[in-house]
């Protein structure tokens, strides 16, 4: 929880320097094209260097997004798996907090209602679709 909480204070932070260098690149621009009239290379200058201002603060929203997506990508599921005692069907769900293998889990078994489900596996599910790089 406070590990996400750090994420989105760290996102905030990115999103201010972005819009501010928007703002400054739109600035730029406006006195660049202000002065075009005199036809100054000053102007000219300023007009090309909030282009590029804009387009590096483009750049840099569009990396954040990446960051984001590729974050999110590598969140795995830690599954359980139990298996019954009695009839050895076998279940799968979410780990809980402080399971391990060979623990007699609280459910009852789906198929023959024993109470005498253990856990075998405990492992982290990749989705197939998303491979690591
Ligand atoms: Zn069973």
């Amino acid at each position: 929880m406070s590990e996400e909480k750090h994420g989105e204070s760290y996102m905030i932070v990115f999103f201010f320097i972005i819009s501010i260098s928007v703002l400054l690149g739109v600035v730029l621009i406006w006195v660049g094209l202000q002065g075009a009239s005199s036809g100054s290379l000053n102007s000219m200058i300023q007009f090309l260097l909030g282009i590029t201002t804009i387009a590096v603060a483009a750049k840099m929203m569009s990396d954040l997004m990446e960051t984001k997506k590729k974050e999110k990508e590598h969140k795995y599921d830690i599954v359980t798996v139990l298996q019954c005692r009695s009839c050895g069907t076998k279940m799968e769900r979410p780990t809980r907090d402080g399971e391990y293998v060979g623990m007699v889990a609280g459910e009852k078994c789906q198929k023959c209602g024993a109470n005498s489900m253990i856990i075998r596996f405990i492992y982290c599910k990749t989705p197939l679709e998303q491979s690591v790089d």
